[in-house]
């Protein structure tokens, strides 16, 4: 009997080949839905019930859906279907057309996240509806790289039940149970211009901003004094001031400044509290200097991501890789699945040093390994319960 679904390279040179870019830079975003329709194919072939779920008001975009076995229960597979935009002059081939080499598969995406499907699609293609006592579901999300309204729709809408989730972002192999989260914060500071000779012609913005950044950097060493994590390899909480545009001529009194931050909280930090809580600084120094003064979040925040070391899926994963559960440094879906009352851990091929670079590429022993690695997964949640 022919295989229902094609092998490994075949699959993942498919969902390569198959632009999905996603950006908040309007000219390099796309859509999604050739990647999940492709996937949508061959898991129907196996057997899945599968749904589509579109992005509102994001046409192209949506999330998948498929589920093999039935119940609320059961094992969550899930990864995003995007990837960051490329530099093509970098890449030493057409990042849309797989190279494979003995080692491993180069291509965009390759690492982050498309070659987790096909090795997803391999493992469960080993079970029928009628082995599992519990369902095993795939998800695959959209715009995960820019803005995870996919993951926050699955989120909001609340619909997908099961006890656990495994993320399939390159972690190694290793499993992880908490990640910091990331708020990216514009300060936009204005004042009024005028002619440099004197400083009563103008208010300016690169003054109070100054002070600002003064503000910023005492909120950071207070917040490095009060918090501290000791499982991250940098333990406290970090704020970059990363982009500062200011002014237009020297001899002119600087009438607008803006800055850009990002703030990375550690586990158990609530995200909207310490929001307020620098807003508040930031608008009580500007007021001191008679400026206006306006704070804004660039897209929602990734909230910080805190599960537990030792929870089943945590311990079951350490058990089969051999790998005792970590925490990473990068940011995931991981608290929108959480959200929805899943023991979600982060887990996949690949490494987060060939992920968002050029020549990107995944290694073949990884996928072997993750292979057999999620195979007793799905038997030791789903099978023998
Ligand atoms: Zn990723």
């Amino acid at each position: 009997m022919a295989h229902p679904t094609p092998g490994f390279d075949a699959m993942l040179a498919d969902l390569v080949a198959c632009p999905s870019v996603s950006s908040t830079s309007p000219e390099f975003d796309q859509g999604n839905l050739g990647v999940i329709n492709t996937l949508a194919n061959w898991l129907e072939a196996l057997g899945f019930a599968c749904e589509v779920q579109p992005l509102p008001d994001r046409p192209g975009k949506g999330n998948l859906i498929a589920r093999l076995g039935a119940g609320d229960d059961g094992l969550v597979l899930a990864g995003h279907t995007d990837t960051v935009p490329f530099d093509a002059d970098l890449w030493q081939q057409d990042p849309f057309q797989v190279k494979a080499t003995d080692a491993a598969w180069f291509g965009l995406g390759t690492c982050d996240m498309k070659g987790f499907f096909p090795l997803v699609v391999e493992t469960v293609s080993q079970f029928r509806a009628r082995d599992l006592r519990a369902p095993v579901t795939v998800i695959a999300t959209s715009d995960e790289e820019s803005s995870m309204a996919g993951a926050r729709l699955l989120a909001a809408k609340a619909e997908t039940k099961a006890r656990y989730a495994v993320i399939g972002e390159p972690t190694n192999l290793v499993p992880v149970y908490a990640h910091k989260g990331i708020m990216m914060i514009g300060i936009r500071l204005d004042g009024a211009s005028g002619h440099s000779s004197d400083p009563s012609l103008g208010n300016n913005a690169l003054d109070a901003m100054h002070a600002v950044m003064g503000e910023l950097l005492a909120f950071r060493a207070e917040l490095a004094a009060n918090y501290t994590n000791p499982a991250f390899q940098v333990q406290v909480p970090t704020l970059n001031l990363g982009c500062l545009r200011a002014g237009d001529n020297p001899n002119r009194i600087c009438g607008h400044a803006e800055l850009q931050i990002d703030l990375r909280l550690l586990p158990g930090m609530d995200s909207d509290a310490f929001f307020e809580a620098l807003t508040r600084r930031v608008n009580a120094v500007s007021e001191c200097f008679g400026t206006r003064c306006c704070v804004t979040r660039f897209y929602p925040p990734v909230p910080p991501f805190a599960g537990a070391d030792d929870g089943l899926l945590a311990l079951t994963l350490a058990e089969l890789s051999g790998a005792a559960p970590d925490v990473v440094a990068f940011g995931t879906e991981g608290p929108f699945l959480q959200q929805l009352g899943m023991e979600t851990v982060i887990f996949g091929p690949g490494s987060i040093d060939q992920a968002h670079q050029p020549n990107e590429f995944l290694e073949r022993a990884h996928v072997a390994r993750g292979r057999k690695i999620l195979s007793g997964l799905i038997e030791r949640l789903c099978v023998r319960i």
